[in-house]
């Protein structure tokens, strides 16, 4: 009895099917293996790619695991860019002293990312491709990908990585995420998520703001939003209506305004349905950027 009544429960988790598991040293080793089998699939912490598979999806065929690539995690510095290695787990971000100064709106939004088991192992490079909860402050400091084959490395803005569903259309099946670089030039931040349970789930939606605020006035600004029934991206419209103008209520309650209208293709999801996400959007821009400007955030 016992053991019907837990088949259900384990039913869900197919078996792993045969696949090689292959472990290069080097980024041109992977690349290699990448190009030569037109159908693996890079594997770097797992926890996505497993889970999917053990829920029966396709993951292609050999798993091309990149963990063992040494100094594919570093974090660096220099003139304005933050340059982050695909293989930085969401706890790396969240400790580094370097994403602390030149980053922080980042190492918020790592901290509220799972809990620490999985942040020791899911790493930027891997949530960036399923566009989960690093892609919204990642478009709003303006990432860079650079993206390395065979052929040679080529860069692509975040901002053009993804199509209207939100998948990495950019992203060739025989191509690496190799680095990462983020614009750090605006100084203050606000990221905003919610979410039905902090350090298990993504975001239902997360605004994440960067901005130069001198005094009232908003000089310059970035703000991204992103959920699970809505893909991120930049809102440039609302980044339009607050630059260069004082920050009163009523322009940051307009904003909120746009925000909501630019979420209208907000889909339904398990988690929550469209219309929730999409309010969401203008409550959490409102409040992202009155964190940013250091005003009161209700
Ligand atoms: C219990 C649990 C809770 C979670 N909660 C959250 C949450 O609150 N918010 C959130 O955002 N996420 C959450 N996640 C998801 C987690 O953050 C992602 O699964 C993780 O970031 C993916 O990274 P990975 O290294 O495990 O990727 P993998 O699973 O190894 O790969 C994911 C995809 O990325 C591709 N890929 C990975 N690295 C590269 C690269 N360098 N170049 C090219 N392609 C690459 C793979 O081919 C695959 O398609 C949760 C996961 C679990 C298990």
């Amino acid at each position: 009895l016992l053991v019907d009544d837990l088949t259900p429960i384990t039913d869900w988790q197919r078996p792993l099917r045969d696949a090689a598991l292959l472990r290069p040293r080097t980024v041109e080793e992977a690349v290699a293996l990448l190009g030569a089998r037109g159908d693996a699939r890079v594997l770097a912490g797992g926890t996505h790619l497993i889970r999917f598979a053990r829920w029966g999806g396709d993951v292609g065929g050999d798993l091309v695991w990149i963990g063992g690539i040494e100094g594919l995690d570093a974090v660096s510095q220099s003139d304005g860019t933050l340059t982050i290695g695909p293989l930085a787990v969401h706890a790396t971000l969240e400790a580094s002293p370097l994403v602390a100064a030149h980053a922080p709106l980042l190492t918020a939004a790592a901290r509220e990312i799972a809990g620490p088991a999985v942040r020791n192992l899911a790493t930027v490079g891997g949530n960036l491709v399923i566009n989960w909860d690093l892609a919204a402050p990642c478009l709003a400091l303006d990432a860079r990908l650079r993206l390395r084959s065979q052929a040679g490395a080529r860069e692509v803005p975040l901002s053009d990585f993804y199509g209207p569903g939100g998948e990495p259309v950019a992203l060739r099946r025989d191509e690496l995420i190799e680095s990462i670089a983020l614009d750090t030039s605006l100084p203050t931040w606000g990221y905003q998520k919610v979410a039905r349970r902090n350090g298990v789930s993504r975001a239902i939606t997360a605004a994440a703001v960067v901005a130069d605020v001198d005094g009232d006035t908003c000089r310059d600004v970035r703000i991204a939003v992103g959920g699970v029934g809505l893909p991120a991206r930049r809102l440039t419209e609302v980044e339009r209506l607050v630059r260069g103008q004082a920050l009163t209520d009523e322009l940051l309650q307009e904003a909120g305004r746009l925000a909501c209208a630019a979420a209208a293709d907000a889909v339904d999801d398990f988690e929550a349905d469209a219309w929730y996400t999409q309010q969401m959007a203008g409550v959490t821009t409102e409040r992202a950027l009155n964190e940013a400007a250091g005003r009161p955030v209700i």
